[in-house]
């Protein structure tokens, strides 16, 4: 009791990056405005390319159509990387289930003792789509860089939960050729 008495108040912590308004954005009416303008140019600007026959913004009628212009670092959908026998060079480690925060991974491990070197590998590895955050943090996490995210997007849509989970077949898709941003085989140094 006496030392809930003698404890200090709380103090909010400043930040090193809190925002400084002018005092023109503290009249707040100003920065409506400016806003309202923003948007209505853009709107403007687009309905008179529409009535010109020119493509206006970047509406894409999903699913029908699906764009072409991904980011490179878009976090679209998951591959599994692959040894060059083809197999997955998923171990079966289980890490990126661990640290998934939506905890969406499922992996059932197969145990090969003919393969010394690579004994594991998962004979089922499954993400559910419809909770996945797309965070990245099972890349991240995987200690033999099995499994990466490229930008690419999986068809998705459905009317059944069930049908958005994204299996192996799908996982093992990956066109080394095409990431370019991580080469495999990794260069000299690093595990195969
Ligand atoms: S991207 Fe995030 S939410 Fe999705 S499977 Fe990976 S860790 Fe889980
Ligand atoms: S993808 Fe990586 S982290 Fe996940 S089970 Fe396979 S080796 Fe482990």
């Amino acid at each position: 009791m006496g030392d809930a008495l003698s404890r200090k108040p709380y103090q909010r912590k400043v930040y090193w990056n809190a925002p400084t308004l002018t005092w023109w954005e503290r009249v707040y009416l100003f920065e409506i405005m400016r806003g309202l303008g923003i948007t209505g140019g853009v709107f403007l600007r687009n309905m008179w390319r529409w009535m010109t026959g020119r493509k206006g913004a970047l509406t894409t009628y999903y699913p029908e159509e699906t764009r072409a212009d991904y980011a490179a670092g878009n976090r679209g959908k998951h591959i599994l990387t692959q040894r060059p026998d083809g197999r997955p060079q998923c171990i079966a480690c289980n890490m990126c289930a661990t640290v998934c925060p939506a905890q969406v991974i499922e992996i059932d491990a197969a145990f090969d003792p003919e393969d010394t070197a690579h004994p594991k590998s998962p004979s089922r590895f499954e993400i559910d789509y419809s909770r996945c955050i797309f965070c990245g943090l099972c890349v991240e996490a995987c200690p033999e860089d099995a499994i990466r995210m490229v930008k690419e997007v999986p068809e998705l849509p459905s009317m059944d939960r069930d049908h958005m989970w994204l299996k192996m077949d799908e996982l093992l898709t990956w066109k080394p050729q095409r990431d370019v941003a991580k080469p495999y085989p990794p260069k000299a140094g690093g595990s195969a």
